[in-house]
């Protein structure tokens, strides 16, 4: 048995099958990993847009080792140093009010559901309204806040308190409004649902519903938030001011962590006893966190996740011209995708044996979530390696028919 399958026997036997894992994952550096038995991969997943500064960046690292060996964890029954330096830095980057801090991004999701319905008490307002095709999370709220079907089956009876209408679709919002809604969760780009960005107009639209209706409108950052647009926040590509948002995955650069940041009319609604997380902002994430900033804004990364962005997406073009399966490009900075006329999970694990780390959104897309540090050498690799995949696939379809 090499390492790799001992690993697997391992993981079969104790592990639950929630997920159907590819290669074990030895080592990272920059936008590379290994696998157990030496192979290299070309990172353009990057932990599900966690690693938006790349694995094991030397300033996360240092920042990580330091706050390790003098304070992991204190609870939120004491002040720690680094958690309102941080909900500084995400304030100022955000909506200017106050941070919750959670551990995840349903917890962040759940933690906007929650502010929503103890702003909204009063008035006697709880509904809130999400998208068809969204993702929130797989707790019992937030999935239920998923406008999936798949993610919901077998979890019956699922919590009151939510309504769905189409993404995109303004009416759709308006028809669903009740007197009893309280916000409006929405995804600036949907991300599982295969990187679909929303429309401008639609944005626009939306916060004008939400205000008139002195409805919230939230919005769900956790994987088109931290820069990956080339913006800090996915919303900041539309002009609008969301009310709270919910962030997580690449905060704090690996360690686990979410987080709410609310506008200043919100930031007083959560009071002493109303909400908690025991691992909520511990020193440890938080120094995490801090150095990701620290390298997004001295590395100039939102600029980077323009021009590679742009790279990315014409050479995606231009694949798309010279092979039938794929239908389109889309997305928004580096979250993008290639949308194709056939399962994209039949190409997925055919881009893994070929050395590049992607991932399926939706049925038929093929998502790239690289870090935002690529460069151009990297975005030329990975449309390589897809160019030489593609070539291989496309001749196999050819064949059989
Ligand atoms: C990943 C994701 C979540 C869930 O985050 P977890 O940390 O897995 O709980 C929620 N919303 C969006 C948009 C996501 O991409």
């Amino acid at each position: 048995m090499n390492k790799s399958d001992e690993i697997i026997a391992l993981h079969k036997q104790y592990v639950m099958p929630t997920y159907s894992p590819g290669p074990v994952l030895v080592r990272g550096e920059g936008t590379r990993v290994w696998d157990a038995d030496g192979k290299s991969y070309l990172d353009f997943l990057a932990g599900i847009s966690v690693l938006n500064v790349g694995h094991c960046h030397p300033t996360v690292v240092e920042a990580i080792r330091k706050q390790a060996g003098k304070l992991m964890h204190v609870s939120n029954l004491y002040y720690n140093e680094n958690q309102p330096r941080l909900a500084e830095m995400l304030s100022a980057r955000s909506l200017g009010g106050k941070c919750f801090f959670c551990n995840s991004g349903a917890e962040a999701n759940e933690a906007l559901i929650k502010l929503a319905r103890l702003w909204g008490q009063p008035q006697g307002k709880y509904e809130v309204i999400t998208m068809k095709n969204s993702f929130h999370g797989r707790t019992l709220a937030t999935l239920t806040a998923t406008g999936q079907d798949k993610v919901q089956k077998g979890f019956e009876p699922l919590p009151q308190g939510f309504a769905y209408a189409e993404f995109n679709d303004l009416d759709s919002i308006k028809a669903a409004l009740t007197d009893k809604t309280a916000a409006v969760l929405i995804e600036a780009i949907q991300g599982e649902g295969g990187i679909i960005p929303a429309d401008p107009a639609f944005m626009k639209g939306l916060r004008e519903l939400c205000t008139e209706k002195k409805i919230l409108m939230l919005c769900d950052e956790v994987q088109c938030g931290m820069g990956r647009t080339g913006h800090w926040f996915g919303f900041q590509a539309y002009d609008v001011v969301p009310d709270a948002i919910a962030m997580a995955k690449a905060i704090a650069g690996g360690m686990p962590m979410g987080a709410v940041v609310a506008t200043p009319e919100l930031s007083d609604v959560f009071q002493p006893g109303h909400h908690a997380s025991t691992f909520g902002g511990t020193p440890l994430a938080c120094a995490a966190a801090l150095a990701v900033i620290q390298v997004i804004e001295e590395e100039n990364l939102l600029h980077n996740v323009s021009e590679m962005g742009a790279l990315l997406k014409t050479k995606l073009e231009q694949l798309s011209s010279k092979y039938k399966v794929i239908e389109s490009v889309r997305g928004m900075g580096l979250m993008v995708a290639i949308v194709l006329n056939k399962p994209a999970k039949d190409l997925y694990p055919r881009l893994m044996k070929h050395g590049l780390l992607t991932l399926t959104a939706g049925e038929k897309a093929i998502r790239f979530l690289p870090p935002l540090n690529i460069t151009s050498g990297d975005v030329l690799e990975a449309v390589h390696i897809l160019d030489e995949t593609l070539a291989e696939w496309q001749k196999e379809l050819d064949t059989k028919k």
